[in-house]
């Protein structure tokens, strides 16, 4: 006789009920999807949001986009694929010392970059250019589009047809709120703490490995950083806890010391202002006055004097700016010549042209394509003895 217990597993979206803080979103309370589904037998909603995210062609593509180095700068430095996995998990850290809804919070994570053209923001303002006539260009209603019509992979619906939450997390971000597919998600006030959380890692997070990626490729060396306090503080940090350490792990130590102090400052920052106004319920989130979730204004101004340097120093690198001209020189151009001549697009787009408009469908193939792939479509369209 075997008394050996089998495990039980409970059911999760009670463990909600147990475990996550009443600010917290739960998955019983999700609108919805657009197109009603029956429900799995063991994943909650959020966490099908997640695995769609995941197994979507747009995701994978991620690894070849540019963070702010194009991909081929070398094998170490972010792309846009481990600059989302590093804010998914630092979103996580952050939602579960809140006790907010961690699967939500990972899904609207691994979404939030998905919309991204090819060349960083260059390809982004390239794409923007080409378009200002039909509507511009922007990378969260992009990555709206995506989700909710570009991704083919189910029989039932178009898109990944994701719960209403992850989807007005990536509208919220949105710069231009006046945009006809944003409006229907602007009417709850503040965002959820999920998506807030979210919002704040990734812009701890990119600060913190644009400096890294900087260093590592030579843009900047550590005696720059002498002239960023945030830096230098941190930097004294180090030094207390470990005396003089070679520089190959005194940088990667830097850059968690960073991290950690910034995490560790949004958390007694974010559950203050949540005492502060009394934060209960959902609800209460809603029709707070101002965003909950964030550093203190000692972190907030370190972080931009970060931020200028970085702007100065990084950004504007003329490493960086060569491969920012490129990028869009070449969005620019392929933009161009589809539209002059649609018939070079791929069978697929051709077809969607006719339905779409022409600019649109030209604008999605282009948004879709990793840096390397743009770079020989480019090749492919001008250069002479490039096999097509
Ligand atoms: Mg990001």
């Amino acid at each position: 006789m075997n008394d050996h217990p089998l495990f039980e597993p409970p059911d999760w979206l009670d463990r909600e009920d147990e475990v996550l803080a009443p600010y917290a979103m739960r998955t019983r309370l999700s609108k919805g999807r657009r197109h009603p589904e029956p429900a799995h037998p063991f994943r909650t909603a959020y966490q099908r949001d997640r695995d769609r995210i995941i197994h979507s062609t747009a995701f994978r593509r991620l690894m070849y986009k540019t963070q702010v180095l194009v991909s081929q700068t070398n094998d170490h430095h972010r792309t846009r694929l481990t600059h989302t996995l590093e804010v998914a998990q630092i979103s996580r850290t952050i939602a579960r010392q809140l006790g907010l809804n961690e699967d939500l919070t990972e899904a609207i994570a691994l979404v939030h970059d998905l919309g991204h053209p090819p060349f960083g923001h260059a390809g982004e303002a390239a794409l923007h250019e080409c378009m200002k006539e039909h509507g511009g260009f922007e990378h969260n209603r992009h990555g709206l589009r995506i989700v909710e019509l570009l991704e083919y992979r189910y029989a039932d619906f178009p898109g990944l047809n994701l719960s209403w939450e992850v989807l007005e997390a990536q509208a919220m971000h949105s710069k231009r709120p006046d945009a006809p597919e944003i409006q229907p998600f602007l009417t709850g006030g503040q965002p959820l703490l999920e998506a807030q959380v979210v919002d704040a890692a990734d812009s701890l997070a990119y600060d913190t490995h644009d400096l890294d990626d900087a260093l590592s490729v030579g843009l900047i060396t550590l005696a720059d950083l002498h002239e960023v306090e945030f830096c230098r503080r941190a930097s004294e940090r180090v030094r207390r806890r470990h005396g003089v350490i070679a520089p190959e792990q005194f940088q990667p130590t830097l850059v968690r010391a960073l991290i950690d102090w910034q995490v560790t400052d949004l958390l007694e920052q974010t559950r203050e202002r949540l005492r502060r106004h009394r934060i209960r319920t959902v609800d209460d989130v809603r029709q707070a006055p101002e965003a909950l979730v964030g550093p203190s204004p000692e972190v907030c101004a370190l972080k931009m004097d970060l931020e200028d340097f970085l702007h100065r120093r990084v950004y504007r690198h003329h490493r960086v700016m060569r491969m920012a001209t490129k990028g869009r020189r070449i969005v620019s151009a392929l933009f161009q010549e589809f539209c002059r001549a649609p018939e070079l697009l791929p069978e697929r787009y051709r077809r969607r042209a006719t339905s779409d408009g022409l600019e649109q469908t030209v604008c999605d193939y282009l948004a879709g394509m990793t840096d390397r792939f743009a770079q020989n479509e480019y090749l492919r369209l001008y250069q002479p003895h490039t096999d097509v």
